[in-house]
């Protein structure tokens, strides 16, 4: 299928072709229009494929405020399911930790505040993206349709967003490390009960973190990390039989009462491509870096590219930064947050994914410190919402 927007861009706009229209690629692709470049946008999928994923998204402040700078953030809100409660339980030790919406650190920045996080179904998300990406001007759309990889004459810049095994880096000789997690993950949607409808969790189980994230009403996602094999076996369970596999795993507290989906079990890893550039090719998403779900990071720092993306790309658009310095420009930036969330998602899963007793004293600690002072949550809250780079200190 091929659709083309209705107005062409200034005949001296620049050009960019982006590879992948995922959550990463048509956002990156919709703020380097808006930018004011003229874009291509190429996936193989057709467009109800690439709707149709069962998932659901934890959205931090950082994403907020990209999506509300692209003017996404309002069509969005019926579909937004705040959460203003994080409790971080440690099973194993049986010690809990909240995070409430006054833990935030005040923000200067027109960004929301009335949330620590939202959850957002992917259908609707994509459903927008690709509703804004046909009516863009200055944007091609090219669904179900493959493009080699690679930059035709007159193309300024690559953006390469398709996906972790992705065609175009591996084209652009980039190297990419890849180290599987033994943890695989699980996601299913489930009615529950003996949560508010606004609370989030995050259990540290022995076997992996497992999140529980509102949906809205009594309907939540589960993102639940085990060894892979024992997954899949859940996966095969008849719905009675997983429903107490489930309850076991929860908290008393909690009680599974419906599967609203199909429970997913696929495998884990982390992932980084280095460098981050190379021959007017940018990667980003999880095409530049892939990490454990622990903590809901994942989407989010794909999404921080975007924003350096797009600041970037309206600099040059503005004859503000020499296209030639674009790509390096955009590699110097992002090097840190990834490496810094990669680091600590990774770290987070070996320090409470056991029941080590070297380590239960120090988790005992870090829970201990964390429910005492209410500086120290803000600034773990920040660094998970804002990323690690952006600090906002309390
Ligand atoms: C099975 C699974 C379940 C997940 N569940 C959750 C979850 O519950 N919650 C959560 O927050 N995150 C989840 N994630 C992670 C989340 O999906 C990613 O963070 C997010 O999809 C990253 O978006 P992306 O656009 O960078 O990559 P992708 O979503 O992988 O998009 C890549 C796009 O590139 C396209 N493409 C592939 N080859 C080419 C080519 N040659 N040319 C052009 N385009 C191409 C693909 O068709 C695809 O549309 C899950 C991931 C997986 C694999």
């Amino acid at each position: 299928m091929r659709r083309s927007a209705p107005a062409a861009p200034a005949a001296a706009a620049l050009r960019a072709r982006v590879y992948g229209a995922g959550p990463t690629g048509a956002l990156a692709a919709l703020a380097l229009a808006r930018s004011g470049w003229a874009v291509e946008l190429w996936d193989p999928l057709p467009a109800a494929a690439l709707l149709e994923r069962s998932r659901a998204y934890a959205l931090t402040h950082s994403s907020a405020e990209l999506l509300q700078s692209l003017k996404l953030w309002q069509p969005l809100q019926p579909h937004l399911a705040p959460f203003r409660r994080l409790e971080l339980c440690d099973q194993a030790l049986q010690r809990r930790v909240a995070f409430r919406v006054g833990d935030l650190p005040r923000r200067s920045s027109a960004g929301p505040v009335d949330a620590v996080g939202w959850i957002l179904q992917h259908r609707p998300l994509m459903a927008l993206l690709l509703q804004e990406l046909e009516s863009q001007p200055g944007l091609r759309l090219h669904l179900a349709d493959a493009a080699g990889p690679g930059a035709p004459e007159g193309v300024n810049l690559v953006v390469a967003a398709d996906g972790h095994h992705s065609p175009c880096r591996r084209a652009a000789g980039i190297r990419h490390w890849h180290r599987p997690y033994r943890q695989g993950c699980l996601t299913v949607q489930v009615r529950l009960r003996g949560s508010q409808p606004d609370q989030a969790w995050e259990l540290f189980r022995p076997e992996g973190p497992f999140a529980v994230l509102p949906l809205g009403d009594d309907a939540f996602q589960l993102v639940w990390s085990a060894p892979l094999p024992w997954l899949q076996q859940l996966e095969a369970l008849e719905p009675a039989a997983f429903l107490d596999a489930l309850s076991a795993a929860l908290p008393e507290q909690l009680q599974a009462e419906v599967l609203l989906d199909r429970p997913r079990a696929f495998p884990v890893a982390l992932d980084w491509a280095w460098p981050l550039q190379r021959k007017g090719v940018v990667l980003v998403g999880e095409t530049a870096h892939r990490s454990h779900p622990v903590g809901g990071q994942g989407l989010n720092l794909c999404w921080r590219d975007v924003a350096v993306l797009q600041q970037l790309a309206s600099r040059a658009a503005g004859g503000r930064l020499p296209l030639r310095l674009l790509p390096r420009r955009y590699a110097a930036r992002r090097w840190l947050d990834i490496a810094l969330v990669l680091l600590a998602t990774d770290a987070l899963v070996r320090l409470f994914s056991n029941r080590q007793p070297l380590l239960l004293p120090v988790r005992w600690l870090a829970l201990a410190l964390l429910g005492r002072f209410s500086w120290l949550r803000a600034l773990s809250l920040s660094a998970m919402s804002d990323g690690p780079c952006r600090l906002r200190w309390p």
